[in-house]
Order: structure tokens, then C-alpha cells, then sequence
């Protein structure tokens, strides 16, 4: 039998050309069509990613567009193994040095929309499944290749998946970083809406996604630019005699990692608070938003938790608008296993009292699996034994696919604390880059791991 290095050795330039198949395929979501739920192009990437399943012998099944799939068979009727990665990816944005849709290789690099987040990955699992297949072994679990075509916009497609399939008896989803994390923290997120203050504020805006930390915000308040007080990190600006517009200038960041963050919302806030300038309902409200701001720990809004395995909630306004006279700040909240969103609610509607309401609140609950269950155990290993580490698994708080699965674990296959060539970027960013033996490596240990969860008693 081939060994899986000679295999992976036999297969990189095969492996490169469907990478590059792939990447090509614009995928961000779009309006929904017939049979296409998240528009034109996750759709034809699905299909690209499926017809390369099929060329190398897989039978595949596409779930309406919402997700599909290439499957190996095994003998257990009842439980199968499943591994999902996905095929749409964010826009593109600004910066790029070359067409984000043309898969380009630099000093080892290869550089491209997708590569690492999450095109890459969806090829290594689909030769995973190659090498499996070539080997001739019998398999006692089935082994299902998910390609899911909406990680990036609400994961909607694990939802249609969860409704209309039954669950796997163990997930990994290859969309994040090696070694293996498991557990993610809850998600809280909603609206913290004032009623209609006939006040001074004309308009309020910050922020461009509720995730994120907003680095600048500007309220228009009918006040003379006298009356108001410069405080930190804000600029005034004077529109007409009666009329400024006060600029926050703070330091953007993840939701799920605020800290070093200063939300530009905020500093607007305190600016309009300590200038005094704004009517009783106002400043009723802007305490509100003070609170939720000024602690991204929860602290001002009462809700802070800490259970000793995840690190502490945390909590960050992300953008505030203003319509009709009613202005509206987002929260996203990763809240930890001592609390749930029923408790958090309340406790926000207790920070809000009478001068604020809540609107769209939502929530994912925590997931956590013990690290000694065999299932970890096992990638865990394999992750250590191919690459002669003594690695741990690690919490997060950002979201994965994994949380939606009732037994699931993100592994691999980025590397953790990656130091990036200025040529390349990060997921989501310009020039996204994966190096491209960090990903070969990665194809190693899913085959590997793939092979040891078949020995477990699942
Ligand atoms: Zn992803």
C-alpha cells in the first residue's frame, strides 16, 4: 500500500490544479435563485466542488443548493463520520496586487480568494477521501465530505442540514486553526433601541458589521460647536452656526477578542454625556450606551461571567444608526457555560430599564466537549505524531459549523500564530494566503485522523 506522504507527493500538482478550480469560481453570496439559496455563485462553486468528487469516484448529493456532499461507504448503518468545509466566501475588498480569482503561488504561498477560508481545506478533504478510497480498506463508518455554501452569512445551511438529515456521529470542520478547539463560547447578539427623544441628536452612525468594534462614529447634533466639550479622541465640527458634527476616533477589532479595542461609539457617547447638551430621554439612553461601552466585559451591564474553562464574556457595540427618530446600537456578546441567552436578556432588559428596549435579540448556546473524549483524543494524536508537537486543544469564542453539530470540533488546518510575508494576507483580507506545505501537511494529518476515528467505538 502507497503510504500517505507518497501519495500526498504523487497528487500536489493535482492537488494545486483543483485548488485553483475552485478558487476561480466567484462564490459570495447573492440573491436567492431556483435551487440556488445563496444565489449564483456558491451554487456553482457547489457544483464545481461535486463534479471534482465525482471525477475522482465519489458518489456525491447535493441538498438543493443549500449544501452537498461526496460520501465514502462503510458498514455501519446507523453512524457515519462527517467533515464539513465550505464553499462561499466573503467579497473581495480593496488591496489586492492581482485578480482575487485567479489562484497565484509566491515563495511557497499561494495567494487567492478562499484558499485558506475555505477552498483549500474542501480540496485536502476531498483527497483525504482519494487516499482512502485507493487504499482498498473497508470502512466501518461512512465517511461524509460536507460542502456548505453558507458559513460565512448565518450558516443557514447547517440549519437546513440539521432539519432535514440525521446528525453524525462525530464532525470536524476544517475552518480554523490547528490544533483542534473545542469549545466555543455562546453568541448573544440584538438591538438596543431608544424610544423617539425629540432632542438634539439629528443622526447617529458607526461601525460596518455588528461583529466588529467600530474605529470611527460620527454624531450630527443641532448644538453650536461651543457648547460642546472635546474630549478624548474626538474631533467637532462645526456644520453651521447651530449645527457640529462630533467624530469619534477609536481602534476597530474582533468582537470575540475586544481587548486593546476602543469603540469609536462610545467615545461619541461620553462626548455628548459630559457636554450636557442633550434632553432628558437622550441622556436616558446615551447612559445606556455608556454602560454597554465602557466595559467589554459586561460589567456596566451586569451580565460578566466567567467559568474557569473559557476565558471571561465579553460584549462590543457594533453599529449604531438612526431612523425616524429612533436610534439603534447592535451588541454581540460570547457569553461562557455559567449562563445562557434567556439569563442575559433579562439582564440586559434590567440595564436597559425604561430609557431603552431591546429588538432582535438572538443567540447560539455554548459548546463545549471535554478534551479527554476518545474522538479528541484521537486528533489530537495524530495532529502531535505528524508534526512531533506536544500541542493542547484551545476555547475560542469566534464561531465555527462546529457549534451546530451535537459532537464536532474545528481542526486545522491553519496554523496557529501564523506569521504572514507582506505579500500575503489573512482569511478575509487582501491577498489571503495559506502556505501551501502548511496545507499538504494538513492533508497528512485529516488522512491520518480520518483513519483512527474509523478504529473508535462511536
Ligand atoms: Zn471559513
Amino acid at each position: 500500500m502507497q503510504t500517505v506522504k507518497e501519495f500526498i507527493a504523487e497528487n500536489r500538482e493535482n492537488i494545486l490544479r483543483d485548488m485553483a478550480r475552485l478558487v476561480a469560481v466567484p462564490s459570495v453570496k447573492g440573491p436567492a435563485l431556483p435551487g440556488a439559496p445563496y444565489g449564483e455563485g456558491p451554487r456553482n462553486a457547489l457544483n464545481e466542488g461535486l463534479a471534482m468528487a465525482r471525477e475522482m469516484g465519489f458518489e456525491t448529493y447535493d441538498a438543493q443548493g443549500y449544501l452537498g456532499w461526496a460520501q465514502l461507504p462503510g458498514k455501519d448503518p446507523e453512524k457515519y463520520i462527517a467533515t464539513i468545509t465550505h464553499m462561499d466566501v466573503v467579497p473581495v475588498g480593496n488591496g489586492w496586487d492581482a485578480d482575487p480569482w485567479t489562484l497565484r503561488e509566491k515563495d511557497g504561498w499561494l495567494l487567492g480568494r478562499g484558499i485558506a477560508d475555505d477552498k483549500g481545506p474542501s480540496v485536502l478533504i476531498l483527497y483525504a477521501l482519494k487516499y482512502i478510497k485507493e487504499s482498498g480498506m473497508e470502512l466501518k463508518y461512512p465517511i461524509r465530505a460536507i460542502f456548505g455554501c453558507d458559513e460565512e452569512c448565518g450558516m443557514t445551511d447547517v440549519e437546513y442540514y440539521q432539519a432535514n438529515y440525521p446528525a453524525p456521529a462525530f464532525l470536524f470542520t476544517p475552518d480554523a486553526e490547528f490544533p483542534l478547539c473545542n469549545g466555543e463560547k455562546g453568541h448573544f447578539g440584538g438591538k438596543i433601541c431608544s424610544p423617539v427623544c425629540n432632542g438634539v441628536i439629528l443622526d447617529f452612525e458607526g461601525g460596518v458589521a455588528n461583529n466588529a468594534v467600530p474605529d470611527r462614529a460620527k454624531a450630527l447634533v443641532k448644538v453650536p460647536v461651543d457648547k460642546l466639550k472635546k474630549t478624548a479622541g474626538i474631533t467637532l465640527e462645526a456644520v453651521d452656526e447651530n449645527t457640529t458634527a462630533v467624530l469619534g476616533q477609536g481602534k476597530s477589532g474582533h468582537a470575540a477578542l475586544p481587548e486593546g479595542t476602543v469603540n469609536a461609539i462610545g467615545l461619541v457617547v461620553d462626548c455628548l454625556l459630559e457636554s450636557g447638551v442633550c434632553n432628558e430621554a437622550e441622556n436616558a439612553y446615551l447612559k445606556v450606551l455608556q454602560n454597554l461601552h465602557k466595559d467589554y466585559y459586561g460589567r456596566g451591564v451586569g451580565i460578566q461571567a466567567d467559568d474557569g474553562k473559557f476565558t471571561p464574556l465579553t460584549i462590543i457595540g457594533g453599529v449604531i444608526s438612526m431612523k425616524d427618530g429612533v436610534i439603534c446600537q447592535t451588541f454581540d456578546c460570547r457569553y461562557v457555560t455559567t449562563t445562557d441567552v434567556d439569563t442575559l436578556t433579562c439582564q440586559m432588559e434590567a440595564a436597559c430599564g425604561t430609557a431603552a428596549h431591546l429588538e432582535e435579540v438572538e443567540g447560539n448556546a455554548c459548546f463545549y466537549i471535554e478534551p479527554d473524549h476518545p474522538a479528541i483524543q484521537a486528533l489530537l494524536n495524530t495532529y502531535n505524531q505528524v508534526t512531533g508537537r506536544q500541542a493542547q486543544p484551545f476555547l475560542m469564542g469566534g464561531g465555527t459549523y462546529a457549534r451546530h453539530f451535537p459532537c464536532a470540533v474545528s481542526y486545522g488546518p491553519e496554523v496557529q500564530d501564523l506569521v504572514l510575508p507582506d505579500f500575503a494576507g489573512p482569511m478575509h483580507g487582501a491577498n489571503e494566503g495559506a502556505r501551501f506545505e502548511d496545507l499538504l501537511m494538513g492533508l497528512e494529518i485529516y488522512i491520518n485522523a480520518l483513519l483512527r476515528l474509523e478504529e473508535l467505538e462511536l
